[in-house]
């Protein structure tokens, strides 16, 4: 798979947790289809509670559809032995393609991380274990804001660069509100010698919920005039909805047109948001 490919649109879903949540979702996917995405990807939920629905879900996506899936995993809670499993089951039911991440602790991101005493600490350990294992299109986290945890951007330049030196072959960034973070982040991967394609995960906000969530996030700042054009939306839903597409769609264009390879966007598993920014992309 080509993760440079320019111009491409790719989507995010996770495992829901009831049957309904699962039903829903694949309707979403089916939707999208349509839009012949560059890739999709499951996430793996928080602590690794919905392990087996990501992988279900991951199979399904290979065996029944012409999408090509890529499965997330993370270090939470699993011996290196456990790891190990889950990636040669992805591999038997035919997925090539891993996001190796290292996860949240499962107390909240606040809380401290520890590793399982026979697992591993950092991400860059599973891209080099899945490396090691035969995947043949690793991907990894980046942060255009700074990862919550770390000291400075430079320091998440330099963990890029070792998940790229481990044998990463792509990076999607985590949601973030403000292109020159992510332009500042792509100049200075380049500069230090990080050549993978790092893909901007967008995730058009539609409903007033998640603006008040996402414009308290610490590690995703949403500045003032972003909050300022949402306000005008009053909490009146539908306006909701049509500025989150509005700004997704130029945020979208704004980063293809700097250098981004490409858009992955952030479904929250409905179809309606995405498909109506990849259209607007598209036209
Ligand atoms: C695109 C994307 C998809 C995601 N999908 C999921 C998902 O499916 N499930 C889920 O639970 N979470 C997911 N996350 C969240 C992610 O797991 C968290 O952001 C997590 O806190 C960091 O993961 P990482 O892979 O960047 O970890 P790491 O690269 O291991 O970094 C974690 C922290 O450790 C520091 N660090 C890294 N290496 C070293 C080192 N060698 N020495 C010292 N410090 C180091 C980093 O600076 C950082 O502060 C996703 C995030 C993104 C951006």
């Amino acid at each position: 798979m080509d993760f440079a490919k320019p111009g491409g649109i790719s989507f995010e879903f996770f495992p829901p947790k009831s049957d309904l949540g699962e039903q829903n979702l694949w309707q979403s996917i089916s939707e999208l289809t349509e839009l012949s995405p560059h890739f999709v990807s499951v996430t793996y939920g928080a602590g690794g509670s919905t392990r087996d629905r990501t992988l279900r879900i991951t199979r399904r996506i290979k065996t029944e559809t012409n999408l090509f899936p890529v499965a997330h995993l993370t270090c939470v809670g699993a011996a290196k032995s456990e790891l190990i499993d889950i990636i040669k089951t992805l591999q038997n039911d035919g997925v090539t393609a891993l996001m190796a991440l290292r996860g949240d602790p499962p107390q909240g991101a606040d809380s401290t991380w520890d590793k399982h005493p026979s697992g591993l600490s950092y991400a860059v350990e599973l891209v080099a274990l899945a490396k090691e294992l035969g995947i043949k299109d690793i991907g990894v986290a980046a942060f255009p804001d700074k990862h919550p945890e770390s000291p400075s951007k430079q320091f998440d330049i330099e963990v890029l660069k070792s998940k790229q030196d481990a044998g990463a072959s792509f990076a999607i960034t985590q949601l973030f509100f403000d292109v020159d973070s992510y332009f500042q982040l792509l100049e200075q991967a380049r500069s230090a010698g990080i050549s993978i394609p790092i893909i901007p995960g967008i995730m058009p906000l539609t409903e007033a919920k998640q603006l008040e969530k996402f414009s308290q996030l610490a590690g995703a700042p949403m500045p003032d005039d972003v909050k300022e054009y949402f306000s005008f939306a009053n909490y009146d839903s539908t306006e909701v909805s049509k500025r989150g597409i509005s700004f997704a769609t130029e945020f979208a264009r704004k980063l293809l047109l700097g250098g981004a390879p490409s858009i992955h966007l952030y479904t929250m598993n409905k179809s309606t948001a995405a498909k109506q920014v990849s259209m607007n992309l598209i036209s």
